[in-house]
């Protein structure tokens, strides 16, 4: 398991990205679809009926969790408000721009202030690795500025695109392990057919 260092600060906060489903309670899965729909959890469920790539909720002993190969895992963190969410992004997610969505839903939803939002983003596969899967990609203007030699620099565009809205450069961690070509994580781009966990939540006081 992995973590973010500068959150281990944070002694009420659970996180971590797992080769294996972690042993933790009150997991709440999303049910992704590639899409950029996002649910906010405000009362104690045991499981996500509609729809969503991204989850955020206030509530503690609920463990947020994704599953992803090459795709980001966005972890978001307001540690004075105390929310979290957590985000599904492939391509399609994230020219739908799930992430600002999610960032949007804890300014209104939570009263979080942009400035205390804490955004990690996991190991995916980086623009070394990432060669465009269709020539529609390779077309799309959002990602010109991302493109070196047919390959997609994902998480620039991500983390620009939320320096755009506010969220503070120290404030966005990037894990800098590239799941195309580390040899720890999975990947369908090595033909793996495994995912990992990505996990965040709140403990109970
Ligand atoms: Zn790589």
């Amino acid at each position: 398991m992995i973590q973010f260092s500068n959150w281990q600060v944070y002694s009420d906060l659970v996180h971590g990205f797992y080769l294996s489903k972690p042993k933790l309670t009150g997991l709440v899965k999303t049910n992704q679809t590639h899409g950029t729909k996002i649910a906010v959890i405000k009362r104690p469920i045991k499981r996500l009926t509609q729809p969503a790539d991204g989850l955020i909720t206030n509530l503690t002993g609920v463990n947020l969790m994704i599953r992803t190969a090459d795709c980001l895992p966005i972890m978001l963190f307001d540690p004075k408000r105390k929310v979290v969410g957590l985000i599904h992004a492939g391509w399609r997610g994230t020219i739908g721009k799930i992430f600002i969505k999610a960032v949007l839903l804890m300014l209104t939803e939570f009263g979080s202030k942009i400035k205390d939002i804490q955004v990690g983003i996991g190991p995916h596969i980086q623009s070394c690795c990432y060669q465009a899967e269709t020539v529609i990609q390779q077309f799309l203007p959002e990602w010109q500025p991302y493109l070196n030699q047919g390959r997609i620099d994902l998480s620039g565009f991500v983390t620009d695109e939320l320096e755009q809205v506010g969220i503070l450069k120290e404030n966005i961690k990037v894990i800098d392990q590239c799941t195309g070509c580390s040899s720890l994580w999975p990947s369908y781009f090595k033909g793996s057919q495994k995912q990992f966990y990505s996990v965040i939540g709140l403990k109970h006081a």
